[in-house]
């Protein structure tokens, strides 16, 4: 070790000075590996022009071409530079977003610099640094020890051995001594199990072992998330019959008597419209955007699929302290030798005293008759990892709060922590787990003699006590004096007060670690509050609504939890009925049969260990339900990676429970889970809101066409135009759809079955019937405009504009539809978000420039519309007139609504779009280029054949 330090030039009582810590940092470069080649710009640019998207536009533009039309083929040119830069915006828009989410998961390191203790980023480690670690940490480099205290390292990552390592401050024999054994180093990316230690840093980032293997940061984005899996799924199919029916279409348009060049055409062009190649990119960025949002109400998700199975959550086991709790201990009750003294004062400012049936009392006096409560304060205090700076206006816990709250109880009897520790030093110890549930500390007195001094749950300090102090003094634990001690317990516990024992022992010399947990002396017991979180009690009752279990698992005693339960409301369900409360003890030795018994009908699990939480979390999973669970220890880290979503803890959680989880709360709140439980359940509905509008569009574009051609009506819509409306009045209110804030009653639901499919047969109706609708107004749009205007030359262009209009209307009104599945338009309410109102504007701005600039009616084939042309447009599917108001509507998006009353109101608007104009015969068959681009025969009787007309018909005579 000396050599090691010596070489390092450095002392390890101090640590490096900052500044040459940054001169070493600065040197050696920073103590990070390398991340997972990150996607350039250029390259997601590039990626955008590799879909098929871009090969039938491209195939579009040659046939445009072939066919002498310049001004088409440079606009499909032209689309194909927009389709990729959105393609472009919203990829990097998840990818921007992931990673600024990667930047906030910061790993950190407890470092002794200037001879302070600094909690520091990782990846400002220096060779030379001296680093502190305890239970739960993940080692931030590669390292010498040169303390180690039990010190337990779990090297699977590196060495696949599973059982952790004891580490040691013995050198090891040679340089060749294989990774495995080298006792007296520790390495970046191992975690340790247990106990603490200290190590001097020999290698950072890419020069530590683990560096060397080549190992990368897991990149959280890359994985694809099921939602993608069953969306990719989904498009595939619809991408076949897609293809399909545009093949239909293309032979009937051929068979009608269209050229087949120009049918090839409407077929691409359908296809590029309907094939939802946006999807993919849109849902990414839907997830990461909700990610973003998440971080923002304090849940960092750091897989990208958690944002989705969130939403599917059906059960949240969380923990008691500092979840429902505040984690801020305050001592109420100290029971020492048969007597009973309360403690005023609340927090952790020293205000307060000790008083015995209602009187102060004055222990620090030093009276005789008071010594045993100067030594169960003296236990708490010194049996006590946690300091409290009391620097600035408010004291600062650094530690564990039950731990503060001990130190704040003896200063409050006048007994100085820091005096304290001066007078009796630390020898040894035992550090407290959750599975011991007890800690031991080693003093030297005063008097030289040495103590064992232990605090704990009761039942673990009772079991190690042979003797306890009573008003005579140390006398044998009988079962008697065991009962009382278990009754003063149990009538704490029952005020919800946490309880904990104390207890001591005077050691032999040489005692061995055996001897610090057996013939002990029990001293007494403290209970100490732990408010409820404000919002505690709400957030069970918001989760009861919306159909999520909440599962309170504590290590802490039944009594306790039980009343704690009570006080929250988890004790019933929502029918009134009572729900039990386990104890440790009713779990061992179960089968899975038990177990699944044992979760059914249980609110709270109380004493159990962090192993129970894995069992818990398997029965529940193997009845179908999707667990959330929380857990901030490292012996909670198979849970928590069991589990279908681990929380960590993000301020009492270890650097291994962390690393292990799927999502972090920074603020340990129970109700930061439950609102990442809605975000989710939003960002799931969003999706399927853009897809239903997605799809309920393509399929009225696809099946106004398809219908056209089968009735022998000329194409309602121009190439071009279809493609404007795949760019305009898709993309822009899809997107806005993705970013609905939230739905009013997500939260009053049962949670989305995470195994049933996105398309559900409800669902595909709902947009069958919707398309139908639409396209059913946009033919009747169209159909007056052939009756109004002819159906060639001239005049069928103006009847395509209206109709084009009209289906480019009904579609932005339908948004407002596809804003829920179960709501019509009007009962939604207005507060849509601020996106969808600058979608809807932007696309009607962009849908009247179409027909008011004179290029893009060029392009588009269009002509200025008359008054009464609108009219139909709007009855066909105009815009609502107000938020939410009724009546206002295009008749045709009311239409959409998914009651009868809205169909009812669908068929009297194409009625009177029919009846207003009517003509009489139904006499429309005729046919000329879309693009208005050929004068016709106009001498042809109606319902000649429609053959003829076009000049692009190589069979025309
Ligand atoms: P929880 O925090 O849910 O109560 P833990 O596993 O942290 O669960 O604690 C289990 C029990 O161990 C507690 O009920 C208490 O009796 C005891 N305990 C908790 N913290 C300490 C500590 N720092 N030292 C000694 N005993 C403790
Ligand atoms: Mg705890």
């Amino acid at each position: 070790m000396d050599e090691t330090t010596r070489a390092l030039q450095l002392d390890v009582a101090t640590g490096l000075s900052a500044a040459d810590a940054a001169a070493r940092l600065a040197r050696d470069g920073p103590n990070a590996l390398p991340e997972a080649a990150q996607r350039s710009a250029l390259l997601m640019v590039l990626h955008q022009f590799k879909s098929l998207i871009v090969v039938l536009l491209l195939v579009a533009g040659a046939v445009a071409l072939v066919m002498g039309d310049v001004i088409e083929a440079v606009a499909i040119l032209v689309v194909i530079a927009l389709n990729a830069a959105i393609g472009f915006v919203t990829e990097w828009k998840a990818a921007s977003a992931i990673d600024g989410l990667r930047r906030r998961l910061v790993a950190v390191a407890h470092v002794r610099r200037d001879g302070l203790e600094h909690e520091v980023p990782a990846a400002t480690l220096a060779i030379g640094d001296v680093v502190l670690l305890a239970a739960g940490d993940r080692v931030p480099a590669d390292g010498r020890v040169v303390e180690a205290v039990r010190l337990q390292v779990d090297e699977s990552t590196l060495t696949g051995e599973s059982l952790p390592v004891a580490k040691s401050t013995e050198a090891v024999a040679s340089e060749a001594t294989a990774l495995g054994d080298r006792r007296s180093m520790v390495h970046t990316g191992t975690g340790v199990t247990d106990g603490r230690g200290v190590f001097v840093v020999t290698a950072t980032g890419p020069r530590t072992e683990l560096g060397q293997i080549g190992a990368l940061i897991d990149d959280m984005g890359a994985k694809g998330t099921p939602l993608e899996a069953k969306l990719r799924q989904l498009s595939r199919a619809l991408l076949v019959v897609v293809l399909v029916l545009c093949v239909v279409i293309i032979l009937m348009g051929w068979i009608r008597g269209h050229a087949l060049l120009f049918m090839v055409e409407v077929g691409i062009s359908l296809a590029i419209a309907a094939v939802p190649e946006g999807l993919l990119a849109v849902t990414t960025m839907t997830l990461a955007i909700g990610m973003q949002r998440m971080a923002r109400m304090h849940a960092l998700v750091r897989r990208l699929p958690a944002v989705e199975s969130l939403g599917s959550t059906t059960v949240i086991c969380t923990d008691k302290t500092g979840t429902l709790t505040r984690n801020e201990m305050t001592v109420r009750i100290l029971v020492v030798a048969g007597r009973r003294l309360a403690v005023t004062g609340a927090g952790y400012g020293i205000a307060g005293r000790l008083e015995e049936g209602g009187a102060p009392l004055d222990v620090a006096s030093g009276a005789a008759h008071d010594e045993p409560v100067r030594l169960a304060l003296r236990i708490g205090a010194l049996c006590n990892d946690a300091s409290i700076n009391r620097a600035g206006a408010e004291p600062v816990v650094v530690g564990d709060p039950t731990e503060a709250a001990l130190i704040v109880a003896a200063a409050k009897a006048g007994m100085e922590h820091a005096a304290l520790e001066g007078a009796y030093p630390r020898l040894r110890e035992i550090p407290f787990d959750s599975r011991n549930k007890r800690m031991v500390t080693v003093h030297r007195a005063p008097d030289g003699r040495t103590f064992a001094y232990a605090k704990g749950a009761p039942s673990a300090l009772l079991d190690a006590s042979g003797r306890v102090l009573d008003a005579t003094g140390v006398v044998p634990m009988t079962p008697a004096r065991r009962a009382q001690v278990v009754a003063t317990n149990d009538a704490l516990a029952g005020e919800a007060l946490r309880v904990l024992a104390l207890a001591f022992r005077e050691l032999p010399e040489p005692f061995s670690d055996d001897d610090l947990t057996r013939d002990l002396t029990f001293v007494g017991v403290v209970g100490m509050m732990d408010p409820l979180r404000d919002e505690a009690r709400a957030t069970i009752a918001l989760c009861r609504t919306a159909g999520i279990r909440a599962i309170m698992i504590t290590g802490d005693q039944q009594v306790t939890a039980s009343e704690i339960a009570r006080q929250l409301g988890l004790d019933t369900d929502g029918a009134g009925h009572a729900l039990r409360t386990l104890h440790e003890r009713d779990l061992t030795g179960l089968d899975a049969e038990g177990w699944k018994a044992a979760v059914t009908g249980t609110a709270v699990f109380a004493r159990v260990s962090p192993q129970h939480k894995l069992q818990i979390v398997e029965a529940l999973q193997q009845q179908g339900e999707v667990v959330a669970m929380t857990g901030d220890g490292v012996n909670d880290a198979p849970a928590l990676r069991k589990a279908d979503i681990g929380i960590a803890m993000g301020i009492r959680g270890t650097e291994v429970a962390k690393d292990s989880s799927d999502m972090i709360i920074t603020d340990d709140n129970f109700a930061t889970i439950v609102g990442a439980v809605e975000q989710g359940r939003v960002i799931v509905e969003n999706i399927l809101r853009f897809i239903h509008y997605l799809f309920s569009c393509n399929f009225a574009e696809i099946l106004t066409v398809f219908v056209a051609i089968m009735i022998g009506w000329p194409l309602p819509i121009g190439v071009l135009q279809i493609l404007w409306l795949n760019l305009v009045t898709d993309i822009f209110p899809a997107m806005a759809l993705a970013l609905e804030p939230s739905a009013p009653d997500v939260m009053r639901r049962p949670p989305r079955d995470p195994s049933a499919p996105l398309m559900t047969p409800r669902f595909g109706w709902l947009i069958v019937w919707q398309g139908g609708v639409l396209a059913t107004c946009t033919l009747a749009a169209f159909g007056f405009g052939l009756r109004a205007y002819g159906v060639e030359g001239d005049g069928l262009r103006h009847a395509v504009t209206i109709a084009f209009m009209a289906l480019a209307l009904a579609q932005v009104a339908h948004v407002f539809n596809a804003r829920s599945t179960t709501r019509s338009m009007f009962s939604t309410g207005g507060a849509a978000n601020r996106w969808l109102w600058g979608a809807t504007l932007l696309c009607l701005g962009l849908q009247l420039s179409a027909v008011a600039v004179p290029l893009l009616r060029r392009v588009l084939r269009t002509t200025p519309l008359t008054l009464s042309d609108w009219g139909v447009v709007r009855g066909g599917g105009g815009p609502p007139r107000a938020p939410g108001g009724g009546g206002g509507g295009g008749a045709c998006a009311a239409a959409l609504a998914p009651g009868v009353a809205g169909r009812r109101a669908g068929a009297r608007s194409s009625l009177r779009a029919k009846a207003g104009h009517g003509g009489g015969t139904d006499d429309l068959g005729r046919e000329d280029a879309t693009k208005g681009a050929a004068s016709c025969r106009a001498s042809e009787p109606p319902r000649a054949s429609i053959v003829r007309a076009s000049p692009r018909n190589p069979r025309a005579p």
